[in-house]
């Protein structure tokens, strides 16, 4: 068999006019009457309405909720466990081609009839705009499942080169044994379908438990999942209390694998978890993380200052910064910051800057997840100020209706300030203004500052400062960009991942993700 050609899929515009644009308007309205719904936990199949209802809250408007979900009890999550280790022989038996067809198909059904659906849960339930929606819930959701069959076709096709006379080598890629966990994030709908999708794929079955502010998209992904033909019990769907939910699977004698994207703090505190437990495991589980970033972009002095102000502002303020790959400190050599026009140029662009909620397309920047964020982000800002940092725009916010926080950017003296170090996980970017000279010392500095390893970008006309930069720091990003902004990674183009604090580095979009979940068998057959 043969995956036929893949490709990316293409981003629609919403052009004002547009059929799209009325198409994708409709299906707001829609869900806006129509809110707000019920949620259930799904094992085997089934329905399961524990009673134990949680609310998922509308970050633009926090009077209103999207969804009302049942919390996966002990029993359901019991139950769920119990349910995929049986499903496991026949969905990791079934020829792999049969199997991926279906995520081919989830693919389409993502790109195509659910579209406008899943970018209006993503709109309204996750705070992004239309275009942030579209990059996220159809475009790299669908690459996901699309990609992904085309990179377990190359995964089995990874055979021993070298057959002896009368013999024959090959290797087998077994699932797991036992169950995988997909803990997944709020700020990607697309990270909801990859991380119980990717494992699935190569024939492991899920308990996946989403992220309480995402619940209403991942029920959408799980619904299309189910539609397009995984089979009942592959992938349980149980949105819960996190620590609950995550530690009773955690304690389960047939844990295989955590896949997880989320905070550093917590991926650090399942590992240990992971740890006190090993001697209850069959095997030794396999943990992969996408964890925190706190990105750079470093602007040299040969750069092309209109380009590099875009990309900071785009690199930081889209999606309010809610990305792990977001830009949070920016470096600027001296000379550019103040004769070559950057620091203007970055003010002008961010005054431009429109707050407010997915309702008016002209805003750039929608609110912030929810009350614990724009609490933390207020106070981090309000940290740098205390700690001598200059607010040059921005600053405040307003929750009076949702969690608005303005564009804010923070001068400050002092590089090791906190606001380099720790994540923000908002729109707030921190400025170091670097003389021209100590090019390479900034280099030293940006390596050493803070715990992070994610992504980051080199702007340089340059070529040698390019290379200096892209040496000097290593190990500093897993996923380094010249001349464009930090985020945006293209499942199939750009790998993602980084590697220190920011998590296990095994490449979201690639097929280095899928060697994780499999273990191999090598047979040899004697004639
Ligand atoms: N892959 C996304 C990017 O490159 C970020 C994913 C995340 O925030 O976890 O921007």
């Amino acid at each position: 068999f043969k995956v036929p050609a893949i490709d990316n899929e293409p981003m629609k515009t919403y052009a004002p006019g547009s059929a799209e644009r009325q198409t994708l308007k409709a299906a707001l309205t829609q869900m806006e009457q129509e809110l707000p719904f019920e949620v259930p936990c799904i094992v085997n199949g089934e329905p399961i309405k524990t009673g134990k209802i949680a609310k998922q809250t509308m970050p633009h408007d926090h009077a209103r909720h999207l969804c009302m979900y049942h919390e996966a009890d002990e029993a359901t999550v019991a139950k769920a466990i119990d349910g995929a280790l049986a499903a496991k022989a026949e969905w990791e038996s079934m020829p792999w081609n049969d199997r991926t067809a279906i995520f081919l198909k989830a693919a389409d059904l993502v790109s195509g009839k659910y579209r406008y659906k899943l970018l209006a849960a993503t709109m309204l339930g996750q705070g992004k705009n239309v275009w942030q929606a579209e990059i996220d819930a159809a475009a790299e959701l669908s690459d996901f499942f699309r990609f992904g069959v085309k990179f377990v076709e190359e995964l089995y096709s990874q055979q021993p080169t070298k057959n002896s006379a009368g013999a024959w080598n090959r290797v087998e890629y077994r699932a797991l044994e036992g169950f995988v966990l997909a803990v997944s994030p709020f700020n990607f709908t697309a990270i909801g379908g990859n991380l119980p999708g990717a494992p699935a794929m190569v024939g492991n079955t899920v308990v996946w438990k989403p992220s309480p502010a995402a619940t209403y998209s991942n029920y959408l992904v799980y619904q299309i999942l189910a539609e397009a033909g995984v089979p009942p019990g592959v992938i349980q769907f149980v949105p819960g209390p996190p620590p609950e939910v995550v530690a009773q699977a955690i304690d389960h004698p047939s844990f295989a694998a955590l896949h997880f994207t989320g905070s550093t703090f917590v991926f650090k505190k399942l590992w240990k978890d992971i740890a006190m437990n090993i001697d209850k495991y069959k095997g030794y589980p396999r943990i992969v993380g996408e964890t925190g970033g706190k990105n750079f972009h470093i602007i040299h002095k040969s750069a092309e200052v209109k380009n590099a102000v875009i990309q900071s502002v785009r690199g930081a303020f889209e999606y309010q910064g809610q990305k792990c790959s977001a830009l949070s400190r920016l470096y600027v050599s001296s000379s550019v910051w103040k004769e070559g026009g950057f620091k203007d140029l970055l003010l002008e662009e961010i005054a431009k800057i429109k707050v407010g909620s997915y309702e008016d397309w002209s805003n750039f920047m929608g609110p912030v997840i929810g009350r614990p964020a724009y609490d933390k982000i207020l106070g981090y800002i309000q940290k740098a100020k205390d700690a001598g940092g200059e607010v040059l725009i921005g600053g405040s916010g307003d929750d009076s209706k949702g969690f608005f926080v303005q564009p804010t950017v923070i001068l400050s003296k002092d590089p090791k300030s906190i606001t380099f170090v720790d994540e923000i996980f908002g729109p707030v970017l921190s400025v170091y203004v670097f003389e021209d000279a100590d090019y390479e010392k900034t280099l030293e500095l940006i390596d050493t500052t803070g715990d992070y390893a994610l992504t980051g970008a080199i702007f340089a006309r340059d070529r040698k400062a390019l290379i200096t930069a892209t040496n000097k720091l290593r190990n500093a990003a897993g996923n380094v960009y010249y001349n464009e902004k930090c985020t945006g990674a293209v499942v199939g183009q750009q790998p993602f991942g980084g590697a220190r604090a920011s998590g296990t580095n095994d490449k979201a979009g690639s097929i280095s993700i899928f060697y994780r979940f499999v273990s191999a068998r090598s047979i040899k057959e004697n004639f």
